[in-house]
C-alpha cells in the first residue's frame, strides 16, 4: 500500500495536483490525542489542557513525506469535516430568544455556507423532547423539529448511541447484546426522521471494547476514533470544547479557537491535511464557530460533511478504519476517573 501510495504520489506531482492527497495517506502512527473526556466527565478533569505531545513514532513514511516537502505546491484540497456531539440542541442550533441572546449554531453554519454533521442522542429524538428541562431553553422547537431542519439545510445527522452512557461501563454491567441494542436504537431514531439509516457511530468519549467493536463494524456501522492505530487522517480531533462550556474550568489556552488551529498544525506538520473535528453542540461552541471558519478558510480549507469526507480522504489513506479499539484502561480512564 505504501508503494501503490509513493506511486500515486509520483503521478501527483507530474499533474501538480493532489499532493495532500499524497501527504494525507501517510500512515503515521503517532501519540495523537488520547484524552477522549467528553462532558460526561468533564468536570473530573479540571484544568486538563491541550495536550501538545503530537510526536509521529512511523519511520517508513519519510520517503513520501520527503516527496510532499520537495514541491512548494500547497495540498490540493484540504478538508474539513465539522462534527457536533450531544443534539439536537434547538437553542444552540436556533439561537436563544430571551437570556443572552446569541446566533444559533445552524444560522452560523448557514451563512458560512458550511454543511456538518451532528452525532445525535437517540432519546432526544422522541416526541415533545426540548432536552434536559433543568438546564436547557425551550424556544419554542422540539429536538425532533430541529433535527428535521438541519436535515433539511443539508446537514448530516450520525449516531452518537440512544442513551449515550459510556459504554465500555454499561457492557460491563448490561453485557454486549445492551450495547448493540443502544446504538441500534439510536440509529433508528435517526432514521424515523432522516428515511436514511446512519453509518457512523462515536461511542461517548470514545470509549468501546474491542469486541463490541468489531461487532459493530460486521454490522455496517463504522465506529469513529481517536486510536493512534489508524491513519491520522481517518481519527478524530478532540477539539477539548466542553472544557469551555459552564464555568469554562480548563478551557484551552490562549482561546479555543486558537487551540484547534495549533492542533490541526501539528497535523499538518505530518503531512495530514485533512481533519475531522469533535466538538459538541453547546452555545460556547457556536460563538467562536465564525471566528474558526473564517480562519481554517483562510488556510486554504474546505468544508464537507462526514460522508463525503470518507468518500474522499479514506481510499488515500490506504487502508479502512481498523477494528482497534480503546481495549486498555487507557488515559482516558485515568484522566476522567
Ligand atoms: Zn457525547
Amino acid at each position: 500500500m505504501i508503494l501503490m501510495g509513493y506511486v500515486r504520489c509520483l503521478l501527483s506531482i507530474a499533474a501538480v495536483s493532489f499532493l495532500s492527497a499524497c501527504a494525507g495517506s501517510n500512515r503515521l502512527a503517532s501519540n495523537d490525542l488520547k484524552t477522549g473526556i467528553g462532558p460526561n466527565n468533564a468536570s473530573a478533569v479540571a484544568g486538563h489542557s491541550v495536550p501538545d505531545s503530537v510526536a509521529a513514532k512511523d519511520a517508513p513514511v519519510a520517503t513520501i513525506r520527503t516527496v510532499a516537502k520537495t514541491s512548494s505546491a500547497s495540498p490540493a484540497d484540504k478538508l474539513i469535516a465539522l462534527t457536533f456531539d450531544d443534539g439536537p440542541r434547538p437553542y444552540v442550533l436556533f439561537g436563544r430568544k430571551v437570556d443572552h441572546p446569541a446566533p444559533g449554531l445552524a444560522d452560523i453554519l448557514d451563512q458560512n455556507g458550511v454543511k456538518a454533521t451532528f452525532f445525535v442522542v437517540g432519546w432526544r429524538l422522541t416526541p415533545k423532547t426540548w432536552g434536559e428541562p433543568k438546564h436547557e431553553e425551550d424556544i419554542g422547537v422540539t429536538c425532533l423539529d430541529a433535527a428535521e431542519r438541519l436535515i433539511r439545510r443539508g446537514h448530516e445527522l450520525e449516531d452518537h448511541t440512544y442513551s449515550h452512557l459510556e459504554l465500555r461501563s454499561a457492557e460491563k454491567k448490561n453485557g454486549e447484546q445492551w450495547v448493540m441494542h443502544d446504538v441500534d436504537r439510536g440509529a433508528q431514531a435517526i432514521k424515523a426522521v432522516t428515511g436514511t439509516q446512519p453509518r457512523y457511530v462515536r461511542p461517548p468519549d470514545w470509549i468501546l471494547t474491542d469486541d463490541a467493536r468489531r461487532d459493530l463494524q460486521k454490522q455496517g456501522y463504522r465506529v469513529l476514533t481517536i486510536s493512534s492505530e489508524n491513519p491520522m487522517a481517518l481519527r478524530d480531533v478532540n477539539s477539548l470544547d466542553y472544557l469551555c462550556a459552564g464555568k469554562a474550568v480548563g478551557c484551552p489556552k490562549p482561546s479555543l479557537p486558537d487551540a484547534v488551529l495549533q492542533q490541526i498544525e501539528q497535523r499538518e506538520k505530518k503531512g495530514t491535511y485533512t481533519h475531522i473535528l469533535a466538538f459538541h453542540e453547546l452555545s460556547t461552541t457556536a460563538a467562536i464557530m465564525p471566528k474558526l471558519i473564517t480562519d481554517l478558510k483562510a488556510r486554504g480549507y474546505r468544508f464537507v460533511t462526514l460522508t463525503e469526507y470518507m468518500k474522499l480522504v479514506e481510499p488515500k489513506t490506504g487502508e479502512p478504519v481498523k477494528q482497534a479499539a480503546v481495549t486498555r484502561p487507557t488515559q482516558v480512564a485515568a484522566l476522567s476517573r
